[in-house]
Parts: structure tokens; C-alpha cells; sequence
């Protein structure tokens, strides 16, 4: 099993640029923050314990992400994956680390998307989601066909509450203090690529499968 991080500050892309990468590479996509969305539109006792945190824009407690990816991981059945928002802290990495040794694998490549905060508020302001099946949008990057409602099942499009400026700013204070803990722990086992992820999606897809070939 190879497993590659996809790291970026809210807004970055990781989704878009998700969706390409397993288009292309069959790689599964597991994403911490739609699973736990998906749980609290589903009323699981997960799903209650991490909104109030989400919506303010904090990380939710270890101990249940942990348990979340763990379960993932499993269901992947040994296929290759890619993370997207986990780990998110130092302690993430090092269970995330001890799963894979035990699992016959490790972190192969940590891709890292980078791009100035004013170009991720412009992204994360027009950012629209189905409430239905959770397809993401943008008011004027990714379009819907028809105004305010999902291309793919004629679901609402809404903003997430975490998009709203007050979590916005927190989260990206939040992104830049577990980025640098997070850097240098995969920079000193020489699996971190920074990726420049300012141009479009296809350029920034272009950037990632250079650096996925020297990983
Ligand atoms: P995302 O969709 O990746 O931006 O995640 C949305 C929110 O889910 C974050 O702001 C956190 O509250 C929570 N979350 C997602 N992944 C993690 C994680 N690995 N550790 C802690 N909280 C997480």
C-alpha cells in the first residue's frame, strides 16, 4: 500500500485537486474533514462530539480522529491512499506512523500545497458544497450550471459554517502552527514536497505528479 498526505491551509484546493488525483491514479481518498461531516449529517455520536469544535474552527480531540482514520484505513483493505487532513498534529503523525508499521507500510510522499492567505480567503469566501452529496463549488471558479444548486444531484448549494470569516481566520491560524510542527517532522525523514498551489487545478495536479515521481 502507498500512502501519500495532502497538506494545505483551508481554501488551498486539496478537494479539487483530491478528486483529480484519484481520477488519475485509482488511489483511494480519504478525507478527515468529510468523514466528519458526513457523521454529524448522519447524527453519529462522533458526528455530536466534533461539531461544536468544527464550527469554531479548532481541531477535533486526537483521540477520536485517530480512531476515525484507523477504521479507514482498514476498509481501504491494502489499497494505495491518499490522506487529506490527517494528521494534523504531531501525535496524529506518530499513530498514523506506528498504524502504517503495523500495516506492512509508511508515509510515502507528504505533498504540501502552498499559496499566500489572500489567495485562499478569495477561494474559501465563494466556496459552495451540496448539502445533499457534498460536491464542492465555487461562486466563480467552479460554477454550478444553474445557481445555488449541485450539478451532480440537484442538491442545495450552502456554505459551510466553518467558511464564515470569524472560523476562516482562526483556521488559518490554526493550519500555520501544526504546519510547522508537522514540516519539520517529514522534512527530517525526507518525504516532504512543497507544491506551489496558486495556478489552476490543472497546473497544481502538474506540480504534485512531479513531485510524486522524485518521492
Ligand atoms: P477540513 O475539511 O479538512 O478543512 O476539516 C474541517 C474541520 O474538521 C477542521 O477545521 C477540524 O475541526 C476538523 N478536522 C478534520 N481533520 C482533522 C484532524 N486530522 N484533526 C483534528 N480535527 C480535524
Amino acid at each position: 500500500m502507498k500512502v501519500m498526505l495532502l497538506m494545505g491551509p483551508p481554501g488551498v484546493g486539496k478537494g479539487t485537486v483530491s478528486e483529480r488525483l484519484h481520477a488519475r491514479l485509482g488511489c483511494r481518498h480519504i478525507s478527515t474533514g468529510d468523514l466528519l461531516r458526513e457523521s454529524i449529517a448522519k447524527g453519529t455520536s462522533l458526528g455530536h462530539q466534533a461539531q461544536g469544535h468544527m464550527t469554531r474552527g479548532e481541531l477535533v480531540p486526537d483521540g477520536l480522529m485517530v480512531a476515525l482514520v484507523e477504521e479507514q484505513l482498514d476498509l481501504n483493505g491494502g489499497g494505495d491512499c491518499l490522506l487529506d487532513g490527517f494528521p494534523r498534529t504531531q501525535a496524529q503523525a506518530q499513530v498514523l506512523d506506528k498504524g502504517l508499521t503495523e500495516r506492512g507500510a509508511r508515509v510515502d510522499a507528504v505533498i504540501e500545497l502552498t499559496a499566500p492567505d489572500d489567495v485562499v480567503l478569495k477561494r474559501l469566501g465563494g466556496r459552495r458544497v451540496c448539502a445533499t452529496c457534498g460536491a464542492g463549488f465555487h461562486v466563480t471558479f467552479i460554477p454550478p450550471k444553474s445557481a445555488g444548486v449541485c450539478d451532480r444531484c440537484g442538491g442545495a448549494l450552502v456554505q459551510r459554517p466553518d467558511d464564515r470569516e470569524e472560523a476562516i481566520l482562526r483556521r488559518l491560524a490554526v493550519y500555520a502552527r501544526q504546519m510547522a510542527e508537522l514540516r519539520s517532522y517529514y522534512r527530517e525523514r525526507g518525504v516532504l514536497f512543497p507544491v506551489d498551489a496558486t495556478g489552476t487545478p490543472e497546473q497544481t495536479e502538474a506540480g504534485i505528479l512531479t513531485a510524486l515521481s522524485r518521492a
